[in-house]
């Protein structure tokens, strides 16, 4: 039998949580690309307890998403039928152990991370600078850049199991991190990372490295745009905006979601964009590419909730 939406989230509705709850809550303004519809439930858990006492609480038959800092994430017009949780400020924090690891909110801004770590000594983080999203959310994707990615430096994480709500430490390398791929499961939420601490001599040159990696972003990215970064991952030994160059989408459009023509792998909300159009150009985008070189291009973007046309 289908349970209509208000029966569905009674339970959810009368129960004395810490956090902000909202119901039938517009998603746009939580993601880099600014569109998309409605979330049943939005929730931003106090701390750990209340995140855990809502998920018991949740019917397990209720689809959830975790968003972190939404800079990879599409959510669609139709919106999501289920709960989106967005972890708060009690989760946004990096703390030294001893000389071999730290520990870092999921919560936490990577860029924030990198300026805070080039400060206080710690080498290897610099290529976090030029990535917008939360902790979690480089974990989730082995967020990476220069040559350098999440699981390099990544040890353990603090999971939430929603499946049982078991909280437990879990070790990085029992499971896959490739490129921008990783195999945990999707009821695993992140709630915090450790990684390793390698010390620097100076601040200088972390912070100099720093100021270098955001200067050559600048040139070729659109970084100011309503974008999500990079729209489809590289294929093996092929280079997603070559292939999109290349083939010729360079002026592809669809509304006012355009290809960047600064970075052909990078679509941009220029105004009123909706979720739609930004999926159906990648799809062209996708047809055409694979027309002319035969490589199927694969989303790097996350594309969330019901299909359709609002
Ligand atoms: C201008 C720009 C530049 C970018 N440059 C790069 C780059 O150089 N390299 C790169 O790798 N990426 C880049 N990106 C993409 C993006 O920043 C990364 O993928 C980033 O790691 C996503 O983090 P987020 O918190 O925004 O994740 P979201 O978009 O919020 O979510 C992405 C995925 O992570 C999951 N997730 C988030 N938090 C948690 C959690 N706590 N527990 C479990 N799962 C979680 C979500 O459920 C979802 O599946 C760029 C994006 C932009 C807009």
């Amino acid at each position: 039998m289908m349970l209509d939406i208000n029966s569905k989230y009674n339970r959810i509705k009368n129960i004395p949580l810490k956090g902000k709850i909202i119901f039938n809550y517009e998603l746009a303004s939580y993601t880099w690309l600014k569109t998309g519809g409605k979330a049943d439930i939005f929730f931003a858990p106090k701390d750990t307890n209340d995140l855990k006492f809502f998920l018991e609480n949740l019917n397990k038959n209720i689809p959830f998403f975790i968003l972190g800092a939404g800079s990879n994430t599409l959510f669609r017009d139709l919106g999501f039928n289920g709960a989106v949780i967005k972890l708060s400020k009690s989760f946004d924090y990096i703390k030294f152990i001893n000389n071999k690891e730290f520990k870092v909110g999921a919560a936490t801004n990577c860029i924030k991370m990198a300026r805070f770590l080039a400060k206080n000594y710690t080498a290897g983080y610099e290529f976090f600078s030029g990535i917008p999203g939360s902790i979690g959310g480089a974990i989730k994707m082995n967020a990476g850049a220069y040559g350098f990615e999440t699981s390099q430096y990544l040890i353990k994480i603090k999971i939430l199991n929603r499946k049982n709500g078991e909280i437990k430490n879990i070790l990085s390398k029992d499971y896959q991190m490739n490129y921008r791929y990783t195999n945990f499961p999707d009821e695993y939420i992140f709630l915090e990372g450790t990684f390793k601490y390698l010390r620097s001599k100076n601040t200088t040159d972390s912070l100099n490295k720093i100021k270098n990696l955001i200067k050559e972003r600048q040139l070729p990215q659109p970084i100011q745009e309503k974008t999500s970064g990079s729209t489809f991952k590289n294929p093996k030994n092929f280079k997603a905006w070559k292939l999109i160059q290349d083939s010729g989408c360079k002026n592809y459009k669809l509304g006012k979601a355009h290809l960047s023509k600064m970075h052909s792998n990078f679509i941009i909300n220029k105004g009123n964009a909706t979720s739609n159009d930004i999926e159906r150009l990648g799809e062209e985008i996708i047809k055409k590419v694979y027309e002319k070189f035969g490589v199927k291009l694969v989303w790097e973007i996350k594309i969330i909730g019901r299909k359709g046309i609002c």
